[in-house]
């Protein structure tokens, strides 16, 4: 099999609501810049990242596709997916202006368009070329009704919906400001408290931060989380402050959950190593794709750290990954690119359905480059 061409597209989303807003940024789209790989076997895969639908960094990225790893790409077969991996991932002059970034959301979109074509050859779903068995139960957690900008009142009633869907973990947002812009962690614990007295007993609430907090808030609001059994406190501060977050780790009763802005291995090597985070967040989407977050899962597995994937593709993906891979018990929960797909992650009664067509789950319906698509 031999790849043909390359082909980009954009799709922006709208988010819940028609916006939402947490700890770090307001946004209106969820943006999903991507790559369909024809090849000769008439077989296509489809890859993509995921944004917050600016347009013009959503462009750059598709470029990147389109004129730096087309030409690395025609030519070769799909299949040998980890070696074209290397191929584009250390290709000299694109190593040389990123690492990280614009060029590794670009590489995350080919390499699961590659793994798609290689799962589609194979006649099977992603998760059962990942030597999946499909018995795994994948718990579903919520994140979709916890936003900054809800009320309390919608905040209630958002987490009493998810508890009558079958929900027993749900996420909310915390990294509050008061209307002169400062930091008002009374806000996040008095709805943490109230989110906690409307579960069950045995139900899981975690908190989300992104990066919000300074070290001296976090400190002091997270060590007040442990009287509401939270599970989890979610990029408490800056993403890239290693030590912080090991002394925060250290300190706090409430475990460290991160990874979701941490593009490479190395960087969870580190995270990892020195102790900073208890639930690895690794996303395959800002990750270059399947192939480095298999490698993130392994090194987390080793350090016997439990993988929650943070859901940049919208949950495709990484229902595939969490299925196949035994660090995940857990996947998080955003319905917004629902409509894009042919087999949309589904959960019924708090569990993810087991996806059956062959392929990474990212095959698009018909309409939606018609729909969604804003760079055509
Ligand atoms: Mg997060």
């Amino acid at each position: 099999m031999r790849i043909t061409g390359v082909e980009t597209f954009i799709l922006h989303v709208e988010v819940s609501g028609g916006a939402i807003a947490d700890g770090s940024h307001r946004v209106g789209h969820w943006g999903a810049p991507g790559v369909l790989i024809h090849t000769d076997a008439g077989l296509t895969g489809t890859g993509y990242t995921g944004t917050h639908a600016h347009l013009a960094s959503d462009r750059m990225i598709a470029l990147c596709i389109e004129e730096a790893y087309a030409p690395l790409l025609l030519g070769r077969d799909p299949r040998e997916v980890r070696s074209l991996w290397t191929r584009l991932q250390r290709h000299p002059p694109l190593q040389w202006v990123g690492r990280s970034g614009i060029t590794h959301l670009a590489h995350a979109a080919v390499d699961v368009a590659l793994w798609d074509l290689k799962a589609q050859a194979a006649g099977e779903p992603l998760w059962r070329l990942l030597g999946g068995s499909g018995e795994q139960r994948l718990e579903a957690y919520d994140t979709d009704g916890g936003w900054l900008d809800r009320s309390d009142e919608q905040l209630l009633a958002e987490t009493e919906a998810r508890l009558e869907q079958g929900y027993r973990a749900v996420k909310i947002k915390v990294g509050s400001r008061d209307e002169r812009g400062r930091l008002d962690p009374g806000r996040d614990l008095r709805r943490v408290a109230l989110v906690r007295g409307l579960l069950p007993t045995g139900a899981r609430l975690m908190v989300d931060a992104n990066g919000a907090w300074d070290l001296a808030t976090a400190l002091e609001a997270g060590r007040a989380l442990a009287e509401h059994a939270v599970a989890w406190l979610e990029e408490p501060i800056w993403y890239d402050d290693l030590p912080g977050h090991a002394r925060l780790s250290a300190e706090l009763a409430t475990p460290i959950a991160l990874g979701e802005q941490l593009y490479t291995l190395d960087a969870f090597r580190d995270f990892i190593t020195a102790g900073a985070v208890h639930y690895v967040q690794a996303d395959a989407v800002r990750l270059a794709g399947v192939t480095e977050w298999w490698r993130v899962a392994e090194l987390a597995h080793a350090h016997h750290l439990p993988v929650v994937p943070h859901i940049g593709d919208m949950m495709q993906v990484h229902l595939h990954l969490a299925l196949a891979h035994p660090a995940c018990t857990l996947l998080e929960h955003i319905p917004w690119m629902r409509d894009c797909f042919e087999e949309p992650a589904t959960v019924v009664d708090g569990r993810f359905e087991v996806p059956e067509r062959p392929g990474a789950g990212t095959t698009l319906r018909e309409d939606a480059l018609e729909r969604f698509d804003v760079a055509r």
